[in-house]
């Protein structure tokens, strides 16, 4: 029965080397606009959700609009939604309110010149800040997904909010053994298998709790082989347990409702 499902969004963030330039670890010379998650992982990726009939919300970093067009007007034409996940991941928390609306008009504009209509916002960090979701509201987003908290509408802007243990890479990152260890979660990394495993019983548990949230994979992970094993295999159980899994967007509507 349609009511008895517990509504989970599927989305996947960051795309090309556009956390990589922030970060200044691009190798200085390296041409841009041909990186493997997205002329190799991505299609992969497509293909994997079309077989299965998902839709999902592809948080990308707005200057992937000028990096890559025809990659995001792939995903909205094959009926993804494409959310707003900074210009290149600045970490959101502590941003001054200034940046963080130079960022959300300047990515709003990039999507907007591909005809990719944004409302949706996942601050690169997890993390808002106290002002974030009026600013979102006033940039003319309705929905974003920060990290923790309960799902419902702040300053009118639906919040759906992702759990770490529904994230794949917090379970196979070095950069988040700290972050484990804080949760309780060993601080090695996870191999493939247990990575696959760990998912598929935290998506149990999500299903069982009743309450909307998330489902987070990155293309960064999938580059290896065995990490897209495992996300094809996480994206085989969604069939199997009591969920409606959706783009974020449209979980957000039904919250902005109340429902
Ligand atoms: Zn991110």
């Amino acid at each position: 029965m349609a009511g008895t499902r517990t509504p989970l969004a599927l989305t996947f963030d960051n795309l090309g080397e556009a956390t990589e330039l922030e970060r200044g670890t691009w190798p200085a010379g390296r041409p841009l606009g041909r990186h493997p998650t997205v002329t190799e992982v991505l299609p992969r990726l497509l293909d994997l959700l079309d077989a299965r009939g998902l839709r999902a919300t592809f948080f990308v970093e707005a200057i992937n609009a000028r990096l890559y067009p025809d990659a995001l007007r792939e995903l909205a034409a094959r009926g993804h939604e494409v959310g707003h996940h900074g210009w290149r991941h600045e970490t959101w928390s502590g941003l001054d309110p200034d940046a963080e609306a130079a960022i959300l008009a300047r990515g709003l504009d990039a999507f907007a010149a591909l005809g990719l209509r944004v409302a949706g916002f996942r601050p690169p960090g997890g993390d808002l800040n106290p002002g974030t979701p009026g600013r979102l509201a006033r940039a003319g987003l309705s929905w974003c997904s920060p990290a923790g908290g309960a799902p419902g509408v702040r300053d009118g802007v639906a919040v759906l909010p992702f759990r770490w243990p529904l994230v794949d890479a917090y379970h196979v990152m070095d950069r988040f053994a700290a972050l484990r260890a804080r949760h309780g979660d060993p601080r090695a990394p996870l191999d493939a298998g247990a990575l696959r495993a760990r998912l598929t019983a935290e998506l149990e548990r999500h299903a069982a709790a009743g309450r909307p949230g998330c489902l987070v994979l990155h293309p960064f992970v999938g580059a290896d082989p065995a990490h897209l094993e495992a996300q094809a295999a996480v994206l085989d159980a969604l069939a199997g347990l009591p969920l409606d899994v959706r783009p974020g967007g449209e979980i957000a509507v039904a919250l902005r409702r109340g429902l």
